[in-house]
């Protein structure tokens, strides 16, 4: 379905996110009709260029990613020409009234900042004071929001100064994968979940995101940020959320974002035993994360896990446990909920019974796949075995819905004005007060992260935090 009519203005238009996701993502959803003929893009950055010039970078942009099939060269001509190019150095006051010129009133109007964080409030000031934010347009930013509780309140201040709370649309791109979504349709449009999704049914959660990659091209920001501050207090963060949130009373992003809300003030603080930090370790070559920042007294963690307590009625007794690192064994993201074992066995020979583990997984193949226990076909006895039921999306729906990149999906979720699945302000800061301490821990600590195998799932440290408690994590990879 078409969205309405937009003029959308991108300020970082030259910088890496414009270019890999946000520009080739817009052009995908014009390709497949997603965007009217009228809306417009106004790309703007520091650099002075000409807008034909700007549409042939984005051109270059957009064949670096988009498949090379026979309508591409067609449809990029029709999407440049939605393109149009305004330069504005943020911090002065040249060329905000161009911007004005180009703007129409009748369309929805989005202001979407993909810079760094500490010009947000800048541009929010500019645009109120140019008169360019009306009163339902739209103002859209990137991670990271803040490092910690007192400069997301600053961010949060910044930006409200100039636009209200239900115009403010703070991406989280994990949110706009299609798993995480289907997450709340699985638990709340089937009967078959819910009532068994609590402590009495559930042993643990497992919250798993991995990556292959180390921190290459951004060691100076990493190095100041750290997994906890990367991964866990949004990306992880808001997993645990959809997982564990009590059913909103609709599907309203006032009512989602309530319940995500509950679930952040009902964590417990961590205690020091529950938290293992770890550094990805040089290999004979050097290659480590110390000889990656250039630093080798740092001590920021590229890996953590932890076992986090949600302190209420429906969790009370069932551990999530969470856990995110660089250079692991696979690039690999997935929440597992693993079921209680059946407590009785009738079979004899087969030992005790393994409890069912749903797992989600949002990549690298999203889908769903439920554990179940058969008996293993044929003549042989009566033998048990193990057996998956999946619901991979490509393979139960066809080559037609394949997802979409998830910044296609928040970009027109946008336009559409639907904030269901962007963190609002209070959410964000939920979160950093709760990180904000097990950092401070960090800080003051002097024990060093952990050192581990690259390519290995993590130190011993994080294995041993599952070990006490019985239980194992998942294998990645
Ligand atoms: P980048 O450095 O590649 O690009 C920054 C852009 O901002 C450029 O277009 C530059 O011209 C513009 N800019 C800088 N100073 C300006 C000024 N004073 N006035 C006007 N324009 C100015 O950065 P990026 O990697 O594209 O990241 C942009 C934002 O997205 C950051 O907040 C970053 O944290 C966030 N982010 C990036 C990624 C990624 O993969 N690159 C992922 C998640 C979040």
């Amino acid at each position: 379905i078409p969205v309405e009519p937009f003029d959308l203005v991108l300020f970082g238009a030259t910088g890496d996110l414009a270019r890999r996701k946000i520009l080739p993502g817009l052009f995908h959803r014009f390709a497949v009709g997603q965007m009217p003929g009228s809306a417009r893009i106004i790309g703007s950055a520091r650099s002075e260029m000409s807008a034909e010039a700007f549409r042939a970078d984005v051109a270059r942009a957009i064949r670096e990613v988009a498949p090379d099939t026979p309508e591409r060269e067609e449809t990029l001509a029709a999407f440049l020409e939605r393109l149009d190019y305004v330069a504005i150095d943020v911090g002065g006051e040249a060329g905000w009234s161009d911007l004005t010129r180009c703007l129409r009133n009748d369309v929805v109007r989005a202001f979407y900042l993909s810079v760094a964080p500490s010009l947000f409030a800048g541009i929010a000031r500019q645009l109120d004071a140019h008169g360019l934010a009306t009163r339902d347009s739209r103002i859209v930013v990137e991670k990271p929001f803040g490092r910690n509780l007192d400069t997301a309140r600053d961010l949060n201040a910044g930006l409200r100064a100039s636009f209200a709370e239900h115009q403010i649309y703070r991406i989280d791109h994990y949110l706009g994968k299609e798993t995480v979504q289907n997450l709340m349709a699985l638990r709340f449009a089937n009967s078959l979940f819910e009532p068994l999704w609590n402590a009495t049914h559930i042993d643990h959660v497992q919250i798993t995101v991995a990556e292959s990659l180390g921190i290459e091209g951004r060691e100076a920001y990493y190095d100041r940020a750290g997994a906890m501050r990367d991964m866990v207090q949004n990306h992880l963060m808001q997993l645990l959320c959809l997982t564990a949130m009590e059913p909103p009373a609709k599907f309203t992003p006032n009512s989602v974002r309530d319940e995500k809300v509950k679930v952040i003030e009902a964590l417990d603080p961590v205690p020091p035993e529950d938290i293992a930090r770890g550094q990805y370790a040089a290999k004979a070559g050097g290659d480590g994360y110390l000889d990656h920042v250039g630093n080798p007294d740092s001590r920021t963690e590229s890996f953590v896990a932890m076992k986090v307590h949600v302190a209420n009625w429906r969790w009370a007794g069932t551990p999530f446990y969470l856990r995110t690192g660089k250079r692991l064994r696979a690039r690999e993201s997935e929440i597992a909920v693993f079921f209680r074992d059946p407590p009785h066995t009738i079979f004899p020979g087969t030992g005790p019974l393994k409890g069912n583990v749903l797992a989600i997984r949002l990549q690298p193949d999203e889908g769903i796949r439920l554990q179940t226990t058969i008996k293993d076909p044929g003549p042989g006895g009566f033998r048990l075995a193990g057996v998956s039921l999946d619901m991979s999306f490509a393979d139960a729906l066809g080559e037609e819905a394949q997802a979409p990149d998830a910044y296609e999906r928040l970009l027109m979720d946008v336009i559409r004005g639907d904030q269901t699945l962007f963190m609002r302000g209070d959410e964000v800061e939920a979160a950093w007060a709760w990180i904000d301490p097990i950092i401070a821990r960090f800080d003051d600590s002097r024990d060093r992260p952990a050192p581990y195998d690259q390519g290995s799932s993590g130190p011993e440290e994080a294995l041993m935090l599952m070990h006490r408690d019985h239980r194992r994590w998942r294998q990645i990879g």
